[in-house]
């Protein structure tokens, strides 16, 4: 089969890998850690993680406002404990960014996670359309989860590039809040199983309260 020719005009159309290797470079950035000639990659790869810890850390702040107002919100109590815990857990993990940010000295600030800012406006509209209720629970239960899905994405991410990055004691680190991350997950998945069970009891009576009406 005729291999199309592709010795088409290659009109260097936008080139994107425009970054001329011949980087005899008019700065003189000298790593203080010793690696002395990053190539262009290297640092397109510190920077992507460096905005991902700060996208991470602006989720956190976010959290740390709105969380105790979730927790309020709950109707179930084990639902309502597991929200209080995983806010004292959210404080760690945002400390556990700024000790990072110290280390690589790296400004915290910096990003706004847009899409923590849509996942919490997202479920403060389910509270304030539904009343207190266990049905209003497993709405709660299922914007936590989108929350937490988030968050491991985020953290796994960035454990990741930790690691190729050669930074592994802040692998380490990020691993903890990404433990804490997925743990919460599975506690929300078990917490769910009754709520949803209750919510259900509660749609039924409802159904057939209606029947006799
Ligand atoms: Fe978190
Ligand atoms: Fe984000
Ligand atoms: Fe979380």
């Amino acid at each position: 089969m005729a291999k199309s020719q592709n010795n088409t005009a290659t009109k260097s159309s936008g080139s994107k890998s425009s970054t001329s290797s011949a980087s005899s470079n008019s700065t003189s950035k000298n790593g203080s850690d010793g690696v002395s000639k990053e190539n262009a990659n290297d640092k397109t790869l510190k920077k992507l993680f460096e905005q991902g810890l700060q996208d991470i850390y602006s989720a956190e702040q976010q959290l740390i406002e709105a969380l105790p107002e979730m927790a309020k919100a709950a109707f179930n109590e084990d639902l309502e404990d597991a929200i209080n815990n995983h806010l004292e857990e959210t404080k760690k993990q945002a400390s556990r960014l700024e000790k990072i940010f110290d280390r690589l000295n790296i400004e915290k600030e910096g990003e706004t996670c847009k899409a923590m800012e849509g996942l919490i406006e997202e479920g403060k509209k389910i509270l304030q359309e539904y009343p207190e209720s266990p049905v209003r629970d497993s709405a709660l239960i299922i914007g936590a989860q989108k929350i937490e899905h988030y968050e491991i994405a985020a953290y796994g991410s960035l454990c990741e590039l930790a690691d190729v990055l050669g930074f592994y004691k802040v692998a380490e680190v990020l691993d903890r809040s990404l433990a804490e991350e997925e743990n919460t997950d599975h506690l929300l998945t078990d917490i769910a199983k009754d709520v949803n069970d209750e919510a259900m009891e509660m749609s039924e009576t409802e159904e057939k309260e209606k029947e006799y009406v």
